[in-house]
């Protein structure tokens, strides 16, 4: 893996981070029309609220789209598998596919979150169902 640059942590997605140290996937869910909302934004892009309750996401859910990432010009440890993850709360975020051969990965392959540290830097990513 890549050196991590660790987030830059806001009053928006504070709630986000403070979940993942927690082995929490923690959304952000609109208090007056109940849209949930990621990547967690100031005001609801749906009624224009500025109230948000927070709701833990099942972790699960498929594989929307994925690339194989390869650094241009360095030499990487391996392929690392990028994807845009669809939960099944319905709200996609992007995120890395690990413990699985890039050629075993495929659009609509469910996926659960697995909370993982890499360069200090702890993030929520993703592996298929049953690998762990
Ligand atoms: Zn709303």
């Amino acid at each position: 893996m890549p050196h991590v640059i660790p987030p830059t942590v806001t009053r928006d997605d504070e709630f986000f981070w403070q979940g993942v140290a927690e082995d929490r996937l923690l959304l952000a869910r609109c208090a007056r029309c109940s849209n949930l909302q990621h990547p967690p934004s100031p005001m609801c892009p749906v009624c224009g609220s500025l109230e948000w309750t927070v709701q833990e996401a099942s972790g699960r859910g498929t594989v929307h789209s994925w690339i194989v990432s390869r650094h241009p010009s360095l030499t990487d440890d391996g392929p690392r598998i990028v994807a845009l993850v669809e939960l099944e709360e319905g709200v996609r975020l992007v995120s890395n596919v690990q413990d699985v051969d890039p050629a075993q990965v495929k659009n609509d392959m469910d996926v659960e979150v697995v909370f993982r540290e890499i360069d200090g830097v702890k993030l929520p990513q993703f592996r298929p169902v049953g690998a762990g």
